[in-house]
């Protein structure tokens, strides 16, 4: 292990949030990232679905690479001895004892891209439901990770339409909950030793995603806290979520690679000449949209 830069890393997705949350109100994500790096033209997975998402983000690779598909993540476990092991994994790896959480509304991403065999602490409900159940955790466990994912946002999407005002108004909501997960940290005396992050895995168009439209195709992403730069990220793409919370624990990534680890941590949120020169992947992003008009978990409107 090189320097463990935080002692926690807090990420939060909201699903289906794209880079909508530009044009959204939302008072919280602002005061929160004030003083962070953002950017909202951060690069989904192609297909824009979310399991083709969430496994970028928690295997660091491309859908290509680890297969992964809401119906598989639906209908099987995450297998153990993946060649491509979640984030999870190689983070329970170095820190046998670390305290680790996955808080998901839509939970076949704890049970389908978290391998089971982690001692990983979870739960999940609606978000609103589920928020206080993550606040509480923070309090009483001070996690060293912990991911989050919030559904109702996307599933205002399939309902109104991406981009329509109660769309945008569900993002302010969730907004909100992400604000209490934020003062959770601090009411856990931990933000000070936090990297907080909250990303969207794709936006939509009309009523559906899996294309690869401005609407679908951008995303949101903040990072926060000590020694992170107040910059515009300016080159990221969703999968290095992955790299940059193993660079915040002090976790060596993988050696990129065209077949395998493509996460990378963006030029723009840490000062440190030891993270290499960000490549362009837009070659590796090629796989066939396909579109997806239903909603997974989200009836919460
Ligand atoms: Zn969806």
């Amino acid at each position: 292990m090189s320097e463990q830069k935080y002692k926690h890393v807090i990420a939060v997705a909201v699903d289906g949030g794209g880079a909508f949350l530009k044009v959204a109100d939302t008072p919280c994500f602002d005061r929160i990232f004030e003083k962070g790096a953002v950017t909202y033209e951060a690069l989904s997975s192609r297909p824009t679905i979310s399991a083709e998402c969430y496994g970028s983000m928690l295997t660091g690779t491309g859908p290509e690479i680890h297969g992964l598909t809401n119906e598989i993540v639906s209908t099987r476990q995450y297998p153990t001895d993946s060649p491509f092991p979640s984030l999870f994994r190689r983070i329970r790896k170095v820190m046998p004892d670390a305290e680790l959480g996955s808080f998901c509304d839509w939970n076949p991403i704890t049970y389908g891209i978290v391998e089971n065999d982690l001692d990983v602490s979870h739960d999940t409900a609606r978000d609103e439901q589920l928020t206080p159940l993550i606040c509480d955790y923070i309090k009483d466990k001070k996690p060293v990770f912990l991911f989050v994912q919030m559904d109702s946002v996307d599933g205002a999407g399939h309902t109104f339409g991406y981009g329509t005002k109660k769309h945008l108004d569900r993002i302010t909501e969730v907004d909100k909950l992400v604000n209490d997960v934020y003062n959770a940290a601090a009411e856990a005396g931990i933000l000070d030793e936090t990297l907080f992050m909250v990303i969207t895995d794709h936006g939509g168009y009309q009523t559906g995603h899996g294309g690869w439209t401005d609407g679908e195709k951008y995303v949101t992403f903040g990072a926060v806290g000590k020694g992170v730069k107040n910059n515009a990220i300016q080159e990221m793409n969703i999968r290095d979520l992955a790299a940059i919370v193993l660079y915040a624990l002090g976790i060596e990534s993988p050696a990129f690679e065209e077949q395998g680890w493509t996460s990378q941590i963006p030029a723009d949120i840490w000062e440190d000449a030891a993270i290499p020169k960000y490549r362009d992947i837009s070659h590796l992003t090629g796989a066939a949209p396909r579109i997806s008009k239903n909603a997974h978990t989200s009836a919460l409107i």
